[in-house]
């Protein structure tokens, strides 16, 4: 139909109101459902938290938020969900504003309320990070961990996302894709975009797809038609391209407080 035809050329871009819901979700929804949080998942939360303030500067130049939450509780041995809600919200407080949105989903939008949103947010955020990560650490550099962002994406996931079945998906198809073999920053932007286009490929079809969002192997031919070769297969030079120049943060550079 024409309204699946107008879906399709839909440009392919993230919204900052995107990155803003889905950091405010996580840290006001769903990391204070958490009980007490300690040991390994108290550890993934603070990478989780000192990912943010690095690789994802908001749009005041706000990422010192992330920083002064991470500061708060660096030296916990555990926090309570309850307490961490209030420390996050006093933090805003102080901060205010923290957000330059009102929040609201735009690219990740559902056709209906009951899809997309929050997880679709989730993979924005992912991938934002590790190119960010990619544009302050470039491969000549190589002072970091290539599997530094991959790590905190990992813990956040195995430790705090709340759809179970993703998360187990999630945990297990990272072993099996080796996601701590990762050797450089640009591998570590292709395997996420692996391990996404595999779970594309999984659930294509599901009750849980947007009809309006078809899954599939992405980027679409319409966006990229240079990142397949003429047989089909990826051209991965193309990809790593397509996807830095989609999820890099413009203000990264600037605002990098490491
Ligand atoms: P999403 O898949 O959420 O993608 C969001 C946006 O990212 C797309 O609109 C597109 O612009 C871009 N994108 C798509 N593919 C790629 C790619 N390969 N590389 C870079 N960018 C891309 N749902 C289940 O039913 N079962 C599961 O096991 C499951 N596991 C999940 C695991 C994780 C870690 C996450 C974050 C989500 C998981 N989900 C799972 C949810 C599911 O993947 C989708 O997020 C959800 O169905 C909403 O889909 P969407 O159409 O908004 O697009």
């Amino acid at each position: 139909s024409i309204m699946d035809t107008v879906v399709n050329v839909v440009d392919d871009d993230v919204a900052l109101a995107d990155l803003e819901a889905v950091v405010y979700y996580s840290l006001e929804h769903e990391i204070p459902l958490q009980k007490t949080i300690r040991d390994l998942q108290l550890a993934a939360l603070k990478n989780y938290l000192a990912a943010l303030a690095e690789y994802l500067p908001l749009k005041n130049g706000k990422s010192t938020y992330f920083r002064a939450i991470l500061n708060a509780i660096n030296e916990n041995d555990s926090i309570k969900g309850e307490d961490f809600y209030k420390l996050v919200n006093s933090t805003a407080e102080k901060m205010s504003p923290v957000y330059t949105t009102n929040q609201q989903w735009v690219r990740c939008k559902g056709s209906n309320p009951r899809l997309r949103g929050y997880p679709c947010g989730l993979w924005t955020l992912f991938h934002t990070l590790t190119t960010n990560y990619a544009a302050v650490n470039s491969e000549s550099t190589s002072i970091n961990s290539p599997t530094k962002i991959l790590s905190a994406i990992h813990g956040y996931v195995k430790y705090f996302f709340g759809c179970a079945d993703c998360s187990d998906h999630f945990v297990n198809m990272a072993e099996q894709l080796k996601i701590f073999q990762v050797k450089s920053v640009d591998e570590s932007i292709l395997w996420l975009w692996q391990a996404h286009n595999e779970v594309n490929k999984r659930i294509s079809g599901d009750v849980t797809e947007d009809p309006k969002f078809p899954k599939i192997q992405y980027p679409s031919k319409f966006h990229c038609p240079q990142c397949r070769d003429n047989d089909d297969e990826w051209n991965l030079t193309q990809v790593l391209k397509y996807l830095k120049k989609k999820y890099t943060n413009p203000d990264v550079e600037y605002n990098n407080i490491s």
